[in-house]
């Protein structure tokens, strides 16, 4: 188990794992690169902090996978947030929106925010369920398509 707990450690450096407090709410917050070992995809609205999560074995991506041969990461990326229903506020949803402050909104990450996650950090005044329900609550896993 304990080398387990060193490959997740080394992975998250690797991955420029940082905590740091929004600057408009000082509540905590943590980036992290998105893993390529993930089996989903983040893509960002450009209007508030609501994300979608399209799963590598969601029909829609696949579909566009297929529609699209060899294509590179950022060209499917781009294919994907066009064919996405658009977030309940009227934005987008894109690979490199900038990235929000889930509690505030205030854009914390803008330059590279392609394929950057940004969640609440946990804290001792937060339970791991409670920055879990955080996250979970902007982030849509179904109803994707805007047809
Ligand atoms: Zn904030
Ligand atoms: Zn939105």
């Amino acid at each position: 188990m304990l080398s387990d707990m060193h490959a997740v450690r080394d992975d998250a450096d690797l991955r420029n794992a940082a905590e740091f407090p929004c600057p408009e709410c000082g509540r905590r917050l943590h980036r992290i690169d998105h893993s390529p070992f993930e089996d989903f995809h983040l893509l960002y609205c450009d209007g508030c902090p609501r994300m979608a999560e399209v799963g590598h074995g969601d029909a829609g991506y696949a579909e566009i996978r297929h529609a699209h041969p060899g294509a590179e990461h950022a060209k499917l990326m781009s294919v994907v947030a066009e064919r996405l229903r658009p977030c309940d506020c009227g934005g987008r949803f894109r690979a490199d929106a900038p990235r929000r402050c889930p509690f505030c909104a205030t854009t914390v990450v803008t330059r590279d925010a392609a394929g950057v996650d940004v969640t609440p950090a946990w804290s001792d005044d937060a339970s791991v369920d409670d920055t879990e329900a955080v996250t979970a609550a902007l982030t849509r896993r179904t109803d994707l398509w805007s047809d």
